[in-house]
């Protein structure tokens, strides 16, 4: 059998192993497919390239064209999928293994692009959180603003998801604007190393944004400095060693963690036997023990369940793993592969050994047990195994040994308040889940255990149909966890992206701020033109461009016309001695909507234009109350324009009613959509 050559991809050239080279084993036969590494890797050059050449490529676009690569990108690797899913087959992964490490990784890099369009403004740099007033004339004003970091990010994967662990940090980053080195586990950089490819193959990345390295990383991280960060995915081990590295800590470089974690689920106290929640349970449970084989970060390694019911869930989740059938992922009948090596599958039995030292194993033989289609003892088979644990409190290892395959604990807890220092004791974890259809029970649980956990996933008979599952990582969620999770956070939608930007406080005055963040701050100049803005097409408008008009009186006969055609009769618009009764009214007063009705009636220009709708309103705030005779202006100001598509964008308007006496009466921002 011809050995396939692993390369990596370095300062624009593709390499291929040499000294130091490792072989890389098929999960299903044990044999040899592969080779990756070479000690000669020019850590430096890569280094080199990525800074000088990939990052003023990517820092050139805004966010909404690097939103675009990505979502290219990711409908490319869509077309060609089927080659990412030929060749996991060969790490111990089935069919639907792939579609969470295939399509997940591709899902995600879409929601980034669809989140980047969205929630990222069409410019370079972004905006975190409202103007402050600093001074007290509104001239001194500060706001926290975020660029992409002048280095590179190093992406360290672990072995269980080569396709979605790249993509996942790669969205983000590239996002930012900021390129990356990628490197895959060795175990399974083959299929990692064809995903480059493609998005290589594609063109639709700039040059120098990614990198590849198949193999050892050298020295890399000795060269890294304050503008470069460092993602690792992987063992609680390694990431102590590579979190100590004396470079990364004496140049503060950026170092996100996300590792193992004893990740644990809930049946709640009402989900007995024979309620939608009780089933729901056992099949989440099975779900996750046995997809990639146990090997998900997320998997549930601790199953907690009302003392009562021990029994139950151990029979109906022995029922439901019997049905598992474990063998070539390759046939369609293979519910469950391999592990990705056989030494991964010694080093959980080892694990399993540990476990079995305070907990029975009640399901699953390693030593008699059917694979199909494959060798049991060639391939890194193993059935999935679930152990009692008849004293959890004076258990000690089964808290913190992490089994990195179809392993897993079932233990009773007494109240909700014992079940949440269980959970605890993993001592931070990525996810818990509670299956519970009482709010109340889940509200005590988030009280006793959020702090200890990056996500707390609850699931009941009103969204099983929906949810996602126990294990699944949402782009729009955030991923990681406290204490033994790493301590690190990813995803979690625009939050993934800061971790590649630098967050600035910038302070002066609103004509500064105006131009370096490229929205009107209140304050800054006014242009006033000749033509009316809604008579100006998107590319025509200016930020800052402002329309005032008015005055218009108001009457109490426009209250009452107000009142009875809107049938808002409140007390405060019609009963003078009842208004006057009120702390916030002198009197009888205007709708707050009848002024804003007013307002568009005084600004608007009416002939059809490139105005083609008003799509909403925000942050409204009725600031005095305006009586019978008083008089009010308007003022509108183009604050921010945001392309949406090739025909229109999205106009958002600063607008301030003002009194007789300049005295302001409401505040708002008003958005339209504006024909190019
Ligand atoms: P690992 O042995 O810790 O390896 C993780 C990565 O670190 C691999 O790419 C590995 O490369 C690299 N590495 C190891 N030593 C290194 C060094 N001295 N310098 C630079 N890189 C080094 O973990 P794994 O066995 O691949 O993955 C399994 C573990 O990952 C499990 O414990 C699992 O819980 C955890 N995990 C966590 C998450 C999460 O999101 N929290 C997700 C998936 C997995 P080589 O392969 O070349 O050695």
């Amino acid at each position: 059998m011809n050995l396939r050559d692993v390369m990596s991809f370095a300062a624009g050239q593709w390499i291929g192993p040499g000294e130091g080279a490792r072989s890389i084993a098929s999960a299903i036969t044990g044999e040899v497919i592969a080779t990756a590494g070479n000690d000669a890797l020019d850590v430096q050059a890569m280094l080199g390239y990525a800074r000088d050449v990939g990052g003023p490529g990517l820092r050139k676009l805004t966010f909404h064209d690097r939103a675009r690569i990505l979502k290219a990108l990711a409908l490319y690797l869509k077309d060609h999928r089927q080659t990412l899913y030929d060749l996991s087959f060969d790490t111990g992964a089935t069919q639907s293994d792939h579609m969470i490490d295939v399509d997940g990784g591709i899902g995600t890099m879409l929601v980034f692009a669809s989140k980047g369009r969205r929630e990222m403004p069409d410019a370079r740099v972004y905006l975190d959180g409202p103007v402050e007033q600093l001074g007290r004339h509104g001239q001194f004003v500060g706001r926290h603003i975020a660029t992409p970091l002048q280095g590179v990010a190093v992406h360290i994967n672990a072995f269980n998801f080569p396709v979605w662990g790249m993509l996942e940090k790669l969205a983000p980053t590239l996002l930012a604007g900021v390129p990356a080195i990628v490197k895959p586990a060795t175990a399974t950089c083959y299929v990692t190393e064809a995903c480059v490819r493609l998005m290589l193959d594609s063109g639709l990345l700039p040059e120098g944004a990614v990198q590849l390295v198949s193999g050892g990383l050298g020295d890399m991280l000795d060269h890294l400095d304050c503008q470069d960060a460092v993602s690792f995915t992987g063992s609680a081990d390694t990431a102590l060693k590579l979190r100590a590295n004396p470079r990364l800590l004496e140049r503060s470089v950026r170092f996100t963690a996300e590792q193992d974690s004893l990740n644990a689920s809930i049946l709640g106290p009402d989900a007995t036997p024979g309620t939608p929640e009780f089933d729901l349970f056992v099949k989440e449970v099975q779900r996750e023990m046995t997809a990639k084989a146990g090997q998900k970060c997320t998997a549930i390694r601790r199953i907690m369940v009302p003392q009562p019911q021990v029994d139950a869930v151990i029979s109906a989740l022995s029922e439901r793993l019997a049905k598992t059938a474990i063998g070539d992922p390759r046939l369609e009948t293979s519910r469950m592969g391999a592990l990705v090596s056989n030494a991964q599958k010694r080093d959980v039995l080892e694990k399993a050994n540990v476990i079995a030292q305070e907990a029975d194993r009640v399901f699953g033989d390693p030593m008699d047990f059917t694979v199909q289609g494959a060798d049991r003892d060639k391939g890194a088979f193993l059935p999935p195994m679930l152990f009692h644990c008849a004293d959890p409190d004076g258990a000690q290892r089964l808290h913190d040994t992490e089994a990195f395959g179809p392993v897993s604990t079932i233990m009773g807890y007494r109240d909700l308040d014992h079940a949440t220092r269980l959970l605890n004791r993993g001592k931070g974890s990525l996810v818990a889940s509670v299956i519970t259809n009482d709010p109340e029970v889940a509200t005590e649980i988030t009280m006793g255990a959020a702090a200890f956990h990056g996500r707390l996933y609850f699931n009941n008979r009103a969204s099983m149909k929906e949810a996602t599952g126990h294990g699944s990582p949402l782009p729009h969620m955030v991923h990681g966890g406290p204490g033994r999770a790493g301590g690190g956070e990813e995803l979690g939608g625009i939050r993934g992206v800061m971790h590649y930007m630098q967050r600035t406080a910038i302070q002066g005055s609103p004509d500064v701020l105006t131009a370096i963040t490229g929205q009107w701050v209140p304050g800054a100049n006014e242009n006033q033109n000749a033509a009316h803005p809604f008579t100006r097409p998107f590319g025509a408008l200016n930020i800052g461009d402002t329309l005032n008009a008015g005055p218009r009186e108001i009457t109490l006969e426009d209250i009452e016309t107000f009142a009875q055609f809107t049938g808002d009769t409140f007390y405060a618009h019609m009963d003078e001695d009842a208004a006057a009764a009120n702390p916030f009214f002198p009197g009888r007063v205007a709708h707050g909507y009848l002024l804003l009705s007013f307002a568009a009636g005084m600004f608007v220009q009416p002939d059809p234009g490139p105005v083609l709708a008003n799509t909403g309103l925000d942050n409204l705030r009725f600031m005095a109350p305006v009586q019978p005779g008083d008089s009010i202006n308007v003022r509108l100001t183009v604050k921010a324009k945001t392309p949406r598509n090739e025909d229109y964008g999205e106009v958002r308007w600063h607008v301030t009613l003002t009194n007789q006496d300049d005295e302001a009466v409401a505040e708002y921002e008003l958005l339209t959509m504006n024909a190019f």
